[in-house]
């Protein structure tokens, strides 16, 4: 697009940095690295949410960050993000807020069991996250830490789980990136099918939503809006992200414009581009543990898929080190005959 940039991360090596014009090496809590950022910066994103207050603050004051650090306070804390959503109208999952051990049990009884407990802050990829099945495992329950704050959700039987990402510019145009299907595997998403295999009623319902989502929280940016479909066509919103997401990557081989590009579109005041799906297409995260697999394979891979390595050094169990986009009509059964559908959280649920 013709930018030039500088990334800003703990590590001296970290992937955008690969490619980034110059790279300050700090913490998200370094106040002088975000000064040195807002001086060499004409406008600021962030694509991570565990950024320091303070920090927020200076790059909000001494330089431009459309994003506002608002959208950051409310998405990091699953509270405040329940209830921005409960005040803009959106259907939630139902939850009570648990401070102690007497406020979970009590939450438990109202919500009934299963339900599943969550730190507010910095739980990710099902860390932070534990469920009871009944009564009995609450009361036995001891890792509470006293000053943290958690929500207790009611167990949702959903059929599938759906996200769609919506662009919203500084001008207040919006625009909606086609609903995935996402299956999970040990609680990491494993692929993003698109389109999704839902009625087009459920389709435009849940673009809708995201629409709802970008206005009325005022969004700048991107917002990922994660949702449950039930069995009976409801949805609910489950989570929020004010960030390129890891179910939109699709949208780099098979979109007119990727996520990332709206991103800046979005930020820097241009028209919003075309969020049309160009092709059906499954998104496959690559993780630690897959890294030697798809390596072996990649000189025998089909014309149709597309690799994309993140450049992490160190490849770890669970981590995300790239993806995999697999385009066609037949993408779903390209992952299957290649050997790359794992189980999923549902069918090892059920
Ligand atoms: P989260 O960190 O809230 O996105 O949760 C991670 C994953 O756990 C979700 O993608 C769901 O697969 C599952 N999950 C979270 N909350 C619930 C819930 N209330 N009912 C059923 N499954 C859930």
């Amino acid at each position: 697009m013709g930018y030039r940039f500088v990334t800003l991360d703990p590590s001296d090596d970290c992937p955008g940095s690969q490619v980034a014009d110059q790279h300050i090496v700090a913490g998200y809590d370094d106040l002088e690295a975000a000064r040195l950022l807002a001086d060499t910066s004409d406008l600021i994103t962030y694509e991570f949410e565990n950024v320091d207050d303070a920090v927020v603050k200076i790059l909000e004051e001494d330089a431009f960050l459309p994003q506002g650090g608002e959208l950051l306070r409310v998405t990091r804390h699953r509270i405040r993000e329940k209830r921005a959503l409960v005040e803009a109208g959106v259907p939630t999952t139902p939850y009570r807020v648990v401070k102690n051990q007497e406020e979970l049990l009590t939450g438990g009884k109202s919500l009934g069991f299963p339900c599943v407990l969550k730190t507010a802050t910095g739980g990710y990829d099902g860390k932070g996250q534990w469920v009871f099945q009944s009564m009995a495992e609450a009361e036995a329950f001891t890792e509470l830490e006293p000053d943290r704050e958690y929500v207790l959700e009611q167990w949702v039987p959903f059929d599938k789980e759906i996200s769609v990402i919506a662009a919203r510019s500084i001008l207040g145009e919006v625009a909606v990136f086609p609903p995935t299907w996402n299956i999970h595997h040990n609680q990491i998403l494993h692929q993003s099918i698109v389109p999704a295999p839902v009625e087009d009623g459920i389709l435009r319902h849940a673009e809708d939503l995201a629409r709802q989502v970008a206005e009325r929280l005022n969004v700048r940016g991107l917002i990922a809006v994660e949702m449950f479909l039930l069995p009976d066509g409801s949805l609910w919103v489950n989570e929020l992200a004010p960030r390129p997401h890891n179910s939109g990557h699709y949208t780099l081989d098979a979109c007119a414009v990727s996520q990332f590009e709206q991103q800046i579109r979005a930020l820097s005041g241009l028209p919003l581009g075309s969020s049309r799906l160009l092709t059906p297409a499954v998104m496959v995260n690559i993780l630690g543990e897959d890294v030697d697999r798809i390596r072996e394979q990649m000189a025998n891979f089909p014309p149709q898929v597309k690799v994309h390595w993140y450049g992490k050094r160190e490849s770890r169990p669970r981590r995300k080190m790239g993806h995999l986009t697999v385009m066609g009509e037949s993408a779903e059964a390209t992952v299957r005959r290649l050997g790359w559908m794992k189980a999923t959280d549902n069918e090892k649920r059920s």
